[in-house]
């Protein structure tokens, strides 16, 4: 369906309802084009060349009406309750339940694993990293690993699976010997949770509802300096969120990390932003 540019303001708010972002679909071929679009709104990571999944906040949309591509709005997948426990990790644990876990496994393994506050947010959310290492908290010549997951707050697949992997690490420890020599000789950062606000955004007791941006829609993947855009690509000023691990970048130098999502297999060149090899590609 097509709706005239006159009509898009109250359109829009037909369309949004009480949501803050909405996923729609357009069929676009346009290589030379993309590159705009992506730019007006959040791609999904499921798109594929000819079909484009994205999402987009009230302005967003505005700028992606102006372009007259027909687009069709889409259902979001919905995270069902089920009546799995934490012992099978076929589940989403409420946010107390996932500040609680954090906090147990630093008390459990002291040792071994530390917690950190990397920062609250004006909601209250904490983004929260378990330190894990043999002396943690003392700075040895180790390189430093760091997985964050789930900035985009709906791709919740990997917010359990680092839970797990916690749980799997420190249980290791002593008697798997994969595990014991990671933590021996590795300084490793755990963020389950990189956008608290926007997995909960319905309520602190389910993830049902958990929107792709942050409280402000603003997509934090879009968020960062940008190797090409500057400082502010998505015309955003710094998200709590982005300052949080900006400051975290500049006080743990991360030889290595990995940055989780949900939704397609990829993985993106260095960047992520363009196809130029990295400055290490050799080694
Ligand atoms: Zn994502």
């Amino acid at each position: 369906m097509f709706f005239p540019l006159c009509f898009s303001a109250q359109k829009i708010e037909n369309i949004f309802g009480d949501k803050t972002e909405i996923y729609f679909s357009f069929d676009f071929n346009s290589k030379s084009k993309m590159d705009m679009v992506s730019k007006l709104i959040s791609i999904d990571h499921k798109s594929s060349k000819e079909k484009i999944y994205a999402y987009a906040n009230k302005t967003e949309f505005s700028e992606f009406l102006k372009l007259e591509i027909d687009y069709k709005i889409e259902e979001e997948a919905i995270y069902k309750p089920n009546n799995s426990t934490r012992s099978t990790w076929d589940y989403y644990p409420s946010y107390a339940e996932y500040e609680s876990m954090m906090q147990a496994f630093a008390d459990s393994f002291p040792s071994i694993c530390q917690l950190h506050n990397l920062g609250t947010l004006s909601s209250g959310h904490k983004i929260l990293a378990v330190q894990i290492s043999d002396n943690v908290g003392l700075d040895e010549n180790e390189p430093s690993f760091l997985y964050t997951s789930s900035m985009h707050g709906n791709e919740l697949t990997g917010y359990v699976l680092m839970l797990r992997l916690i749980d799997e690490i420190l249980n290791g420890y002593g008697t798997n010997n994969s595990y014991t020599y990671l933590v021996n000789e590795v300084d490793i950062w755990i963020n389950p949770l990189a956008n608290p606000d926007g997995a909960y955004a319905s309520g602190n007791n389910s993830v049902s509802g958990a929107t792709r941006n942050n409280a402000n829609s603003v997509d934090l993947n879009r968020n960062y300096p940008d190797i090409i855009d500057g400082p502010n690509p998505d015309g955003n000023s710094w998200q709590q969120e982005t300052v949080i691990f900006l400051d975290l970048a500049d006080s743990v130098h991360f030889n290595l990390s990995c940055n989780l999502h949900t939704g397609a297999e990829v993985f993106n060149y260095p960047w992520d932003r363009w196809s130029n090899l990295a400055a290490d590609d050799d080694w």
